[in-house]
């Protein structure tokens, strides 16, 4: 993923290979090209325009570092902007905790409760499940056969349609466990009911973490959905998921711009094991290459 901003991004930055000086005509030429790269990516305008005015001026105003040639120059400063603005990384801890899942339908927020499951019990932590989804049917039996593979309690009813009484009696029954990782209801659209729901969800658990899952190939809709969802319950982390697949990427991050916090995991594909911390640094290493 991300590729076709990647080779963008590479291209606009190699006009400035063997320039000595940094002329406003050459910055303002890669800050254009930088705004066309990223927003055919899907990253939000508003987004795009912030960049590009601080890559701008830091480019224009700072002075090289010695022995640093003025591409090098310009391509720390987009590093540095790109890190600041969309890709902190989310401070992840090994203690006892509540983790609430946001996301619409078809995230692959399911598949991603069960992966954070198994994350945190590799780590040692005594994990337990929350199914709170009771508007998609099928959804407990999802998530109990993938707790059930990796040996993980997960307690639902796929009889009752309170979520909130679920919840409740589920955080009674699993009290042993350390960590509990609560699934949520995911609509097809960002209906009042299912922000009421998670809003009264977070106030009852009282989460540690509030987790947005996003999909990769999510386009500019991301930023409104993660608007909304940090509105409500204040959106600590995001997990972008099908980071396997071919999706322009842009859209995620700037959802995670919208909420002001970082990306916590990735989802690198369909199985449980598919689940990766997120290293700033490398990623975007690899983007401007
Ligand atoms: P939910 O409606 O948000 O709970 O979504 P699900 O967890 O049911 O996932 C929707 C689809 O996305 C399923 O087919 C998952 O296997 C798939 N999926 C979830 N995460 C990933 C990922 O990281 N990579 C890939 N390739 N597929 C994923």
């Amino acid at each position: 993923m991300l590729d076709n901003l990647s080779s963008s991004l590479k291209d606009a930055l190699k006009k400035l290979a063997g320039k000595t000086v940094v002329d406003r005509a050459a910055v303002d030429d890669l800050v254009k090209d930088l705004q066309r790269a990223l927003i055919s990516s899907d990253v939000n305008v508003k987004l795009v325009m912030e960049l590009s005015k601080a890559i701008r001026t830091r480019s224009l105003e700072e002075e090289p570092p010695k022995g640093m040639n003025v591409r090098e120059h310009v391509l720390r400063i987009v590093y540095q902007e790109l890190v600041r603005l969309v890709w902190a990384s989310t401070e992840v801890k090994l203690e006892p905790q509540t983790i609430l899942m946001a996301g619409l339908q078809g995230s692959g927020k399911t598949t991603t409760t069960a992966k954070l499951a198994r994350y945190f019990q590799k780590k040692g932590m005594k994990v337990g499940v929350i199914c709170a989804d009771t508007f998609r049917p099928g959804a407990f039996d999802q998530i109990s056969t993938l707790c059930t593979k990796i040996n993980v309690p997960c307690f639902g009813n796929p009889q009752e349609k309170d979520a909130l009484k679920i919840t409740r009696e589920g955080l009674a029954a699993l009290k042993e466990q350390e960590l509990i990782i609560v699934d949520t209801q995911g609509r097809h659209a960002l209906e009042a009911e299912l922000i009421k729901e998670i809003i009264d969800l977070n106030v009852l658990t009282k989460a540690t973490h509030r987790w947005l899952v996003i999909d990769a190939a999510l386009g500019q809709q991301a930023s409104e959905q993660a608007k909304r969802f940090h509105e409500a319950i204040g959106i600590d982390g995001v997990i972008i998921t099908k980071m396997d697949g071919t999706a322009k990427g842009g859209g995620a991050m700037s959802a995670v711009a919208e909420t002001k916090s970082g990306i916590a995991f990735i989802g690198s594909g369909e199985t449980i094991e598919d689940l990766e911390r997120f290293d700033p640094d490398g990623f975007i290493s690899r983007l401007l290459g």
